[in-house]
């Protein structure tokens, strides 16, 4: 029977796995039981559907054996077993893509614990063993299955006499070395201690024969020398109480913190652990985390929101959407409940009351323990909202609005005062008595905000700016209309609510004598702009550019950015507006040049538009125009 070779990632996780400097490898015990509760979980759950099954609840269990001579240790389970299929697609290749991913972005990092910080799965067991056998027979099936391999050049699969349903992992372990000992894996209070490190909250029986001894009868008495005899006896290794059914008083950080990295795939400890329990309308136990960091796959189409479901301790759902709100998609975590029914299909699910109610109540949750970390450790609450942030703005746009009032105490934006993130609330409290809105401004980084000529006047009068830079800030800003009754105010917006009637008033005026002159230059500039007009906003620049209605230049280039925007021919247009400063000794120059020379009044207001673009962060239509038009002035 020929050997067949790994698929090509497997073998070079495998070849890393093998040769790494491994400190960690004890976790292999942790992967290859964990493997072992999932396949009795797979039959358990069918025997609760399915009366033919004929299993009860206590006929399971995780079977750990050990011969010293043959220096072998096997984990055997009675849960569903492998058909070749399995065999060939399960363990011929790697089945979660994420650890590779990983791997591939440290690649440089050598020493980094990748391994012992992520799940990586069957293949840890060629961390200790030379030559690995799996015996497995597929409940209900006649045929039982024997697959071999030696590590990375390949494996074998052969038919195999198994007499019982489920799988045997035998292992041969290594031989110990000066350096490496690997004598320990085969020692009974090894092991013993390893399943209650990492695996006690398995929810099946670990048992194994443990050596004893006692003192034999009659012996250690005064006259009688103590006298021992050895004997085995078997034990249940694991205290079988699932981690999140425990009491908060009993758990350590580094309690939380193994069950998540092992349960999540992830290295780094959660920013924040959420454990709950209820009883009332809806009884649950639920242990949250959020990670602190995104998934490396947070922000693409493949990331699937949603938390482990457990019906009275049995896991019925791997990824469950529905106990989380999109804006809150980055919680990892399980809920176990016993309202919920076994055989429930996901169809139902959807629309079952006590999920939803679990949920809604979670939502809560998650939100009252975010504006907990938000008051209590404000850094913490930084570090969680540069990772997370967006999404959360995602959601208070999203569905028209709905989710406004949840989620607004929790937004951060960049204020020019305080030249670090603030929240709504804290802006509120420090606006003047005179200030009618909440003033924005939005740019591509806040140092180019901070630049723009529109926030010139409002910063010199002492207002406080929030700096929008991710795209759908805006958006988000629009959607709420306001916050604490104060609406939201572009600083391009035509009316800034500011008290100074006469310096408007008189603005408004000149505005009137000149419009002849703006009537002109809207011509020259064609379509680009609705208006060109005097303002009262600019101090020291010359020009700038703002918007009339309800579209900024900001929120264009984002729609207009959208995939598929522009081909659909649906490109939306701002009304733009060239708005110039009325002390600036340019604006003298036009006026004057409108009674001379035309021709050059029309360059100049190319000239004057294309810098407000520039000013903007935004290209202009004609550089080698502009350009040309620079280089005449500077020759003049
Ligand atoms: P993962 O557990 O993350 O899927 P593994 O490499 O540990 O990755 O295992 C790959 C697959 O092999 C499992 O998903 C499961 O389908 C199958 N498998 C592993 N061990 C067993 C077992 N003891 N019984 C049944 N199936 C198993």
């Amino acid at each position: 029977m020929a050997k067949k070779e790994f698929k090509a990632e497997s073998k070079r996780l495998l070849d890393l796995m093998i040769n790494s400097i491994y400190t960690h490898r004890e976790i292999f015990l942790r992967e290859l039981i964990s493997n072992a509760s999932d396949a009795i979980d797979k039959l358990y759950y069918r025997s609760l559907t399915d009366q033919s099954v004929g299993m009860n609840r206590e006929d399971f269990e995780i079977r750990l054996s050990v011969d010293k001579e043959a220096r072998t240790l096997t984990i055997s389970d009675n849960g569903i077993g492998m058909t070749e299929e399995d065999l060939e697609n399960n363990l011929g290749t790697i089945a979660r893509s994420g650890s590779l991913a990983f791997k591939q972005d440290n690649e440089a990092k050598e020493d980094i614990d990748i391994i012992g910080q992520f799940g990586v799965g069957f293949y840890s067991a060629f961390m200790v063993s030379d030559h690995v056998t799996v015996r497995t027979r597929p409940f209900g099936s006649d045929k039982a299955w024997r697959w071999e391999s030696d590590g990375a050049d390949g494996y074998t699969i052969t038919e195999d006499d198994k007499p019982t349903h489920g799988t045997d992992i035998i292992l041969e372990i290594k031989p110990s070395s000066e350096e490496e000992n690997y004598d320990e894996f085969l020692e009974g209070f090894r092991l013993q201690q390893l399943v209650k490190k990492y695996s006690d909250y398995i929810r099946f029986p670990i048992r194994m024969m443990m050596d004893r001894s006692k003192l034999k009868e009659g012996t250690g008495t005064a006259d009688v020398p103590a006298e021992y005899e050895h004997y085995q006896e078997e034990e249940t290794l694991n205290s079988m109480v699932p981690i999140w059914k425990k009491n908060r008083s009993e758990l350590t950080d580094e309690d939380y913190n193994n069950f998540y990295r092992e349960k999540f795939f992830d290295y780094e400890a959660p920013a924040k652990v959420i454990h709950s329990s209820t009883e009332g309308a809806s009884t649950y136990n639920a242990l949250l985390f959020i990670p602190s960091r995104p998934p490396y796959d947070f922000y693409s189409r493949d990331y699937e929101k949603g938390l482990q479901l457990y019906a009275s301790g049995v896991l019925i759902m791997e990824k469950c959407p529905d106990l989380l709100p999109d804006y809150f998609s980055f919680v990892k975590g399980l809920v176990d409940s016993q309202d919920l029914s076994l055989n429930i299909s996901r169809e139902m699910l959807q629309h079952d009351r006590q999920l939803k109610l679990i949920a809604s109540r979670l939502e809560k949750k998650i939100k009252s323990e975010l504006l907990a970390m938000l008051k209590n450790d404000r850094e913490a609450y930084e570090a969680f909202y540069k990772n997370f942030g967006l999404q959360l703005k995602y959601g208070v746009y999203s569905d028209y609005g709905a989710h406004k009032d949840l989620l607004q105490d929790l937004l951060l934006f960049y204020s020019s005062t305080e030249k670090k993130l603030v929240t709504l609330e804290e802006y509120v409290s420090r606006m003047k008595e005179d200030q009618k809105y909440i003033y924005y401004a939005s740019g591509e980084t806040t140092d180019r905000i901070d630049r723009l000529p529109q926030t010139e006047r409002l910063k010199e009068m002492g207002y406080e700016i929030l700096y929008l830079t991710d795209d759908v800030d805006e958006f988000c800003l629009k959607m709420m209309m306001n916050f604490s009754e104060k609406e939201f105010r572009s600083v391009s917006d035509k009316d800034l609510g500011l008290e100074e009637k006469a310096e408007d008033e008189s603005i408004q005026k000149r505005n009137e004598e000149n419009q002849e002159l703006f009537r002109f230059m809207k011509d020259a500039l064609g379509d680009k702009v609705t208006a060109v007009r005097l303002t009262s906003r600019l101090k020291s620049h010359p020009v700038c550019l703002t918007t009339d209605g309800g579209l900024s230049i900001e929120m264009e280039r984002v729609l207009n950015g959208m995939p598929g925007a522009v081909s659909n021919g649906q490109k939306v247009q701002a009304q733009r507006v060239l708005e110039l400063n009325p002390d600036h000794p340019i604006f003298a120059r036009l006026t004057s040049l409108f009674a001379e020379d035309s021709q050059q009044l029309k360059d100049f207001t190319q000239l004057l538009y294309d810098q407000a673009l520039l000013i903007e962060g935004l290209p202009i239509e004609d550089p080698v125009a502009f350009s040309n038009l620079v280089c005449q002035l500077m020759a003049k």
